[in-house]
């Protein structure tokens, strides 16, 4: 899981950093901006009100010339739909989200977000309406109320509660006896990996994206931080688009559509049911978990 998950966190990590840069330096920005527009092409628009509809039409992508990375992706997700990712190591899920959150551009074919091409939408702009909820979310040395404001930096000290309620982390938070102004580490040491995913849903649900990458956890957390978690990606994910790069069956099953990768390609989409039915790859990954293979739906 380590191997892929990290080319996942360097792009959180650059998505971050951008959003500091913009959100963070508002003047500097400002001065800059006709140099930061023209990077965007002329004629990029900025968004309102993203009701967060997602279409690939005949997506390929690659690398490097050469192997295709992705070849010819079609899918369409309605807003507020989940999306489950699956398929095993190297069939292409990562990039699939870089291409969404265009880090790169599809070599051909077509994304689009309520109906306008990707390349067509201001960096800037898409990403403020994209969040990020990953097995190993970004904390930076500060504190814990820092670290949630991060998801959108003019939000109030009772906007961040309110959202670290919603998530189901406010509650750990208060039981350290500096509650909101606890200090962390980057590396988090001194909060649980449980407790940082629960920080990171509060974080997202702070910044009100219409869309969400989450890429499920894999690592062992005890039961109880487990119902939180998943009542906190609940609400987080109520009404918004959701990505997720998924590991759990229980989590697969509820999705409204899963896309099933393999080799670059997309063999199969449909709901759970939809997809025993055909019986495909799918169908033989889920009898496989069934009997107890490790087969790597998701990783
Ligand atoms: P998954 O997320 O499903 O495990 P990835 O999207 O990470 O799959 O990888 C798909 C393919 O692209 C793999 O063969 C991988 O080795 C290759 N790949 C991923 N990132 C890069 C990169 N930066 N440069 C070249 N090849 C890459």
């Amino acid at each position: 899981a380590r191997q892929f998950t990290r080319p996942l966190n360097d792009l959180a990590n650059q998505w971050n950093t951008l959003l500091s840069a913009i959100a963070g330096a508002e003047r500097v920005f400002e001065v800059l901006d006709e140099d930061v527009e023209t990077k965007d092409e002329g004629t990029a628009v900025t968004l309102d009100h993203v009701a967060g509809a997602v279409s690939f039409s005949n997506v390929s992508f690659s690398y490097e010339a050469g192997g295709a990375t992705l070849e010819e992706i079609n899918f369409e997700a309605k807003p507020g739909e989940m999306i489950a990712l699956v398929g095993p190591t190297g069939a292409g899920k990562t990039t699939l989200i870089q291409l969404l959150s265009r880090f790169y551009e599809p070599s051909g074919g077509k994304i689009t977000i309520d109906g306008r091409e990707l390349a067509s939408i201001r960096r800037e702009s898409l990403r403020s309406n994209m969040a990020f909820v990953l097995q190993d979310s970004f904390l930076f040395e500060g504190t814990i109320r820092e670290n949630i404001r991060y998801g959108r930096l003019n939000a109030t000290d009772s906007e961040v509660e309110a959202a670290a309620k919603l998530a189901n982390a406010h509650s750990f938070i208060v039981r350290f006896k500096e509650g909101y102004d606890k200090r962390l580490s980057a590396d988090g040491s001194g909060i649980s990996q449980g407790q940082k995913q629960l920080l990171a849903i509060a974080r997202a649900i702070l910044a009100d994206p219409s869309i969400l990458v989450l890429d499920e956890a894999t690592s062992s957390i005890d039961t109880i931080t487990e119902i939180k978690i998943q009542e906190g990606l609940q609400r987080l994910m109520k009404g918004r688009t959701s990505f997720v790069i998924a590991h759990r069956l229980n989590t697969i099953r509820k999705a409204d559509r899963i896309l099933v990768l393999k080799d670059g390609r997309l063999l199969e989409q449909g709901s759970h049911e939809e997809l025993l039915k055909r019986e495909g790859f799918y169908s033989s990954l889920y009898k496989g978990q069934l009997k107890g293979e490790s087969m790597g739906l998701g990783t």
